[in-house]
């Protein structure tokens, strides 16, 4: 299944159409996260003292976590404008030198899925990023020429679901490193709580909680599946959602107690299944479940792992002892424990 018909893919729908209603603008409605928060803060309101622009920010973390939000609040605090473009969307230096060099005063310049910029692209970035100017090469051949283009002090953030693929002179020009975690179901329910009131519908302590389990530790789920729960209440209980709603609604969506869906339960099944619990290569494992490997990497098994499924390793990925019980599958062939640990830190 490709990642954009897929309903629980952060990526899944029209971010403009569903998600500006609820995307907070001011750090005070960016809930959870605490630490990223107050640090954040910190230097917004240091550099607006000095009267200069933000520092370079770089976030990092799953999709769906906040880094689009996090840059639409840092320009609305910094009281300065936004430029949203993906990497992937700049394909000639003339694309970047073009938003570059009009650019204002402080703007907040904010480039998705950073790790995918061209390396041809990514020379430019630095020049600009350390010295705010440009160097434009006029002319051909034995008449071309250099030209030294002067830049406004912009701030850079650049976002990535995989940090690991930035380069590090790249990385290492960003003042201001952030790193986004799942939250917390204590978190996700403040979420939840907000977006309901927003969307002016009922619901029960006991149902935000329970959609706060369901939610792979990801607002953008939550948010959405907050709106699936609105459609369930509206249509088959008087327009409240209560806990019935939620397990219901959850049942028809096809995502267990766990937060887990069919392609989870596929993943983790195939390597029980077929590879003896593990360990097997992500690119075999993708084949296997008909996932592509980004898809795979960065949506589906940083969750797993996180949940304790799941386990990367130097040899592969193997399923845990806890993966058998919530399949409700025998231990036949038990999977490798304490092996390789150290890999499970290093998500990204
Ligand atoms: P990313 O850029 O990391 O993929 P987004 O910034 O687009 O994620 O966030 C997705 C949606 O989730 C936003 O529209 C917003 O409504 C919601 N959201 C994300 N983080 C928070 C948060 N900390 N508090 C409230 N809502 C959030």
């Amino acid at each position: 299944m490709s990642t954009d018909d897929h309903p629980l893919h952060p990526e899944f729908d029209d971010p403009d159409r569903v998600e500006n209603v609820l995307r907070p603008r001011l750090l005070e409605d960016f809930l959870g996260q605490e630490q990223v928060k107050d640090n954040l803060r910190v230097f917004i309101r240091a550099a607006r003292e000095r009267g200069e622009s933000l520092d370079h920010v770089f976030l990092s973390g799953p999709p769906g976590l906040g880094k689009t939000t996090l840059a639409t609040i840092m320009a609305h605090e910094m009281g300065t404008d936004l430029r949203i473009t993906a990497a992937p969307a700049l394909d000639k230096p003339k694309d970047l030198a073009g938003i570059l060099t009009s650019l204002q005063e402080g703007t907040v310049f904010f480039i998705d899925e950073i790790h995918r910029l061209k390396a041809s692209l990514e020379e430019m970035l630095y020049v600009a990023m350390e010295d705010y100017e440009i160097d434009w090469v006029i002319g051909q051949g034995p008449s071309a020429r250099t030209l030294r283009v002067p830049l406004p002090r912009f701030t850079l953030v650049g976002a990535t679901t995989r940090p690991g693929m930035v380069a590090s002179p790249l990385y290492t020009r960003f003042g201001i490193p952030i790193r986004l975690d799942y939250y917390s179901r204590e978190e996700l329910g403040s979420i939840i709580r907000r977006s309901a009131a927003i969307l002016e519908v009922r619901i029960e302590e006991n149902a935000v909680e329970a959609l706060a389990d369901s939610c792979r530790g990801t607002p953008r789920v939550a948010n959405r599946l907050l709106r699936r729960m609105r459609d369930f209440a509206q249509v088959l209980a008087q327009g409240v959602i209560t806990t019935s709603v939620v397990y219901q609604g959850m049942e028809r969506l096809n995502i267990d107690r766990h937060g887990l869906e069919e392609q989870d339960r596929q993943i983790l099944r195939a390597i029980i299944e077929m590879y003896g619990g593990g360990p097997v290569g992500a690119e075999t494992l993708a084949i296997s479940v008909g996932e592509e490997l980004d898809s795979l990497e960065v949506f589906y098994e940083p969750f797993l792992i996180q949940q304790g499924l799941l386990q990367r390793t130097a040899r592969g990925r193997i399923v845990t002892r806890r993966a058998y019980q919530v399949l409700g599958m025998p231990e036949s062939t038990p999977p490798v424990e304490g092996e390789h640990r150290e890999d499970q830190g290093s998500l990204f």
